[in-house]
């Protein structure tokens, strides 16, 4: 992906990653990742399990090594450097406290390891000096770990036994720990994933004062969005091992990149869409004014509104764009979440004000709350070979194709429209197995992404809500797969 820098240039780079990816066992976990972040930055990764966050972290703190790319700190490659020597320190989500040892005692725990240059020197049988190592001394160590814990206002505990603590100290002794080696950047794994919701939320507002008092930049882990909305300057929203946006709060959230970034930051209405010309979109059978041009003509597009932005408005009034009925209102505590049928789309919509159900109301969107955005695809296309002549490999699964004249190894491209992919219950009835990764509500029907065991991703438009992580069938009809003979690059060919 094009490199993005976070901040202008003025600022201070403390990180950067240049073309980073990590792959295990042939698949990647971080694909292709370049950014930098700014000294004193609070930076956030965000996305779903498994897209690869805590393997970019952990990618910062030497933990892995990158399969390819380089990782910059203060502009020197420390790529292959180990993670003892980065200025880096990584607080976890369990916060592994050594239960044995006291408050004082975990925190002190790396210093009483750690050697530090001694200022003497001493000259071999070669001649070459050498500058000795010692060990921090004991009223060193004591004014360091009274400091870590002053910084998390933890400074009257250092006799008591970690297990008596409750989760959100713990959490604190875990950050001290990671405090008292001065880092330049705090590296934090979901650090509050274990705490409940209050002490959650009160851990974030101590979490960001301390990152303001401390200065120094903090790296965060979380499939909170809400969190992540809360606490940042940056996020970088990553899925499937890959950035899909960087940018600050408010721009995720007021102008997402994709469909998967809108879905995933907050509630969205999601609709596939037609960009007649430049400012006219139609989605929901209707032709609204826009903000957007530049896209082709008639070109097909993906809409998101927020449901605070589509307003209810009297049936008869002149300005309403399109009509529906009311089909649930519920109470949400500051507002309420009314649903909506348009013709066959179900609308989501939040009002200060309750409406009946049953009621029959006008709805009313600004041009400039419709976000339109390119599809990320519109058909599966797969490069792959034919097995014979009615027979085609699809992610190593012989799918019966039509007649073709095109025999056994010729490289064809393979299209698959989205709603032609069948989807089985069980795994044995499809040709080949897949696992649910995600689904979209698309106003009338789900887009489903579901990945087959060679990685590939299959965009499927269905009636049914399929549930992430479930194992699933694929299949598709003969006459459904359509096929074009492909000529090899000759790079591909040697
Ligand atoms: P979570 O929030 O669940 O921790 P994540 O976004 O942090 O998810 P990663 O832990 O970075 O995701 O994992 C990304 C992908 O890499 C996943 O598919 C995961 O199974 C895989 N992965 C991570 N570590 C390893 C490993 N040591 N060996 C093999 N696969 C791994």
């Amino acid at each position: 992906m094009a490199k993005i820098e976070i901040k202008s240039d003025k600022k201070e780079k403390v990180i950067e990653l240049k073309n980073v990816s990590k792959y295990y066992d042939d698949k990647p976990a971080v694909d292709n990742a370049s950014f930098s972040i700014n000294k004193g930055e609070f930076v956030t990764f965000l996305g779903p399990s498994g897209c690869g966050k805590t393997t970019t972290l952990r990618m910062i703190a030497g933990f892995e090594k990158p399969t390819s790319g380089k990782i910059f700190m203060d502009g020197k490659d420390i790529t292959d450097m180990p993670p003892h020597l980065r200025k880096v320190n990584t607080v976890f989500q369990r916060y592994a406290l050594f239960p044995h040892l006291n408050v004082f005692n975990n925190v002190a725990f790396g210093l009483k390891l750690k050697k530090i240059p001694s200022g003497q020197y001493i000259v071999d049988k070669n001649g070459t000096k050498y500058e000795k190592l010692r060990k921090y001394t004991k009223d060193e160590i004591k004014e360091k770990v009274s400091k870590a814990l002053k910084m998390v206002d933890f400074e009257d505990y250092e006799h008591r036994d970690v297990n008596s603590l409750s989760g959100g100290q713990q959490q604190r002794v875990a950050i001290a720990r990671a405090l008292v080696n001065d880092p330049e950047v705090l590296l934090l794994d979901e650090p509050l994933g274990a705490l409940d919701l209050k002490m959650r939320k009160d851990m974030q507002i101590e979490l960001m004062e301390m990152h303001k008092k401390l200065g120094i930049t903090f790296v965060y882990v979380t499939h909170d969005q809400e969190e992540a909305l809360t606490m940042s300057d940056t996020i970088i929203v990553m899925r499937h091992g890959l950035i899909q946006q960087i940018a600050s709060p408010k721009v995720i959230y007021d102008e997402p990149a994709n469909v998967f970034v809108a879905d995933f930051i907050g509630e969205s209405n999601i609709f596939s869409g037609i960009m007649h010309e430049d400012f006219k979109v139609e989605f929901l059978d209707h032709v609204f004014e826009c903000v957007d041009k530049g896209f082709k003509k008639n070109e097909l597009i993906d809409v998101v509104v927020r449901p605070e932005d589509i307003y209810i408005i009297p049936a008869d009034n002149a300005a309403a764009m399109k009509h529906g009925a009311v089909n649930t209102c519920v109470f949400k505590g500051d507002h309420y979440q009314i649903t909506v049928q348009v013709d066959e789309f179900e609308v989501v919509i939040h009002e200060t004000n309750g409406v009946e159900e049953g009621a029959e109301i006008g709805i009313f969107i600004k041009p400039f709350d419709i976000h339109i955005m390119p599809k990320a695809r519109i058909v599966n296309e797969i490069e792959t070979e034919m097995i014979d002549e009615q027979t085609v490999n699809i992610c190593d699964g012989s799918f019966e194709c039509m007649p073709t004249e095109l025999e056994a190894g010729t490289p064809v491209t393979v299209k698959i429209p989205f709603d032609k992919v069948v989807v089985h219950d069980d795994e044995e009835d499809g040709v080949i197995g897949a696992e649910v990764i995600n689904s979209i509500y698309k106003g009338s029907y789900y887009q489903c992404f579901i990945r087959a065991d060679n990685y590939y991703m299959f965009f499927v438009d269905t009636q049914d809500d399929w549930l992430k992580g479930d194992r699933v069938g694929l299949s598709v009809k003969p006459e459904d797969i359509q096929i074009e003979a492909r000529q090899i690059e000759e790079s591909e060919d040697r």
